[in-house]
């Protein structure tokens, strides 16, 4: 069916900025606004943000977006959000203030929470249970700092005054008054039960926290509500919800066992869908929910690289090498090789598969015939042994090969990148027309859930290349950089 005259909001929230995109039906681009908002650093290693501001930006991105489309809210036939994962909100349910700012997916305020529970011997019985590592970066423990931290908050959550919530919950919340997640988000708490698809008793007991205060888990295509009437001046339902990276799998239309993305920003996100079954990680790779379109899971292994185009704004912003990110695709061109430095960017320790908080970067086989373009070309190439490493990681725990690489994010625009990319796994890399796929990925979320869009086999028909990078590199070639990046690696890891 054609729906000419009706769109898709989607909302994204993000960790620095509120975006808003209004798509159509071919899943193009027709509105955008993008409203950045205040981080605070309360401390060192600690991060916060305002609950209002989450929500003003998210609101006048929304209007923006609408405005900029040059529609009418209702030609809105859904709303589909997706967002920053783990951020924790605490707020009362009758007057919607919030108890504190949320804490941020960043915000370590918790190590010492997960140091007890390591040393209690909590971890494998969390990791079976929820496929997360005991870590900060989760919501669980930070909801454990705020129970410690806040007097009476536990006898008021036990009442039920209180209402927990990821930042999905936090605007479904403002947007249509209902207390509710979906199972993506619920899986990056620390709390749920990723095989059982409910709240896990055992956890709660565990870390003390009053099962009132926990939204209802619905699946990521599902009813939401309507928004309030004054917020748009219509009611449009919300009917899809997931987390940004689950999304953004989503929104790539990756929904074949093995189809993976890999996403290039600050950091980067690979994930790859391992189907109906959670499949455990022997290499520190996370197992999350990947989607619920409400005939059950669909699952996903998960991992990161902490330091992605964040080596090229290092270079650019600290060593002062670069005038802006995309001049290191010109200068990474103009040698044929590094001329044998090798970059490990463990700025802030190495992520899956190594998992090493400790280790800290380090440049090898510098010569005096060490040029910039060679240093900022190793530095390009570590962004891609580094999601090498990460997906082979997958390859090996889901026993299964990967056909092919989907990506996105920023550093995706750099071509040297993704095609050294595709040389250094072998596999191609294709590049989606819309960039957008994060925000496209709770737009379909939605869509499907209203009948915009028919079903997964029309959302892959939507789906459409931009550019495919062939692997072109010798074999030789590839065993010989490889061997040198992992001896890169070992050595690195040695210097503590
Ligand atoms: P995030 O959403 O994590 O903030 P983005 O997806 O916006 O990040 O990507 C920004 C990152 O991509 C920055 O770290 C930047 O250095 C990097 N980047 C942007 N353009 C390029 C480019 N042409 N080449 C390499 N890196 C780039």
């Amino acid at each position: 069916m054609q729906h000419n005259d009706k769109y898709i909001l989607a909302l994204d929230q993000g960790t620095t900025s509120s975006r808003a995109i209004v798509f159509n039906q071919t899943g193009v681009v027709i509105g955008m606004k993008q409203i950045a908002f205040n981080q605070i650093y309360p401390k060192p290693g600690w991060v916060e943000h305002d609950p209002f501001d989450i929500w003003q930006s998210q609101y006048d991105a929304a209007v923006g977006a609408i405005d900029e489309a040059q529609i009418t809210p209702s030609q809105i036939a859904a709303i589909g959000i997706t967002n920053q994962r783990e951020t924790t909100l605490i707020w009362d349910r009758k007057t919607g203030k919030p108890v504190h700012n949320a804490i941020v997916w960043q915000c370590r305020r918790s190590s010492h929470i997960c140091q007890e529970l390591k040393a209690l011997g909590f971890e494998p019985e969390i990791k079976a249970r929820t496929g997360l590592i005991l870590d900060p970066y989760f919501s669980g423990t930070k909801l454990v700092w705020l129970f410690d931290q806040i007097p009476g908050l536990r006898d008021r959550a036990e009442r039920g005054e209180l209402a927990f919530g990821t930042v999905d919950s936090w605007l479904i919340y403002n947007l249509t008054g209902r207390h509710a997640t979906d199972a993506t988000n619920a899986s990056r708490t620390m709390l749920f039960n990723i095989r059982e698809g409910r709240w896990d008793q055992e956890i709660l007991r565990m870390l003390k926290i009053p099962e009132a205060i926990l939204p209802e888990v619905l699946p990521s295509s599902a009813d939401f509500g309507y928004t309030r009437k004054d917020l748009f001046g219509c009611e449009i339902p919300v009917c899809g919800c997931a987390g940004d990276q689950q999304a953004a799998l989503f929104g790539h239309a990756c929904f074949q066992v093995g189809a993976s993305k890999n996403t290039y920003g600050t950091g980067c996100f690979a994930l790859m869908n391992t189907g109906s079954e959670p499949v455990e990680s022997r290499h520190n790779l996370l197992t999350t929910i990947a989607w619920d379109l409400g005939k059950g899971y669909t699952y996903a292994l998960e991992g990161s690289v902490f330091i992605g185009g964040a080596v090229i704004q290092w270079l650019r912003d600290e060593m002062r090498l670069l005038s802006d990110s995309a001049e290191s695709e010109r200068l990474a061109r103009l040698v044929k090789d590094t001329g044998g430095v090798v970059l490990v960017p463990a700025f802030v320790g190495m992520g899956a598969p190594y998992w090493d908080a400790e280790a800290r970067g380090a440049a090898l086989g510098v010569t005096r015939g060490t040029t910039k373009a060679h240093f900022v070309r190793a530095a390009l190439e570590s962004v891609a042994y580094q999601s090498r490493d990460l997906l082979d990681a997958m390859e090996r725990d889901a026993g299964a090969s990967i056909p092919f690489i989907k990506a996105d994010g920023g550093a995706s625009a750099n071509s040297f990148l993704m095609q050294f990319q595709a040389d250094v796994l072998d596999k191609p890399v294709i590049l989606p027309e819309v960039g957008e796929v994060t925000a496209l990925g709770a737009a379909y979320l939605a869509g499907l859930r209203v009948g915009y869009w028919s079903g997964l086999d029309e959302l892959e028909r939507n789906w459409r290349r931009k550019r495919d990078f062939m692997p072109e590199m010798a074999a030789e070639t590839r065993d010989r950089l490889l061997e040198r990046w992992s001896k890169a690696v070992e050595v690195t890891r040695l210097f503590k």
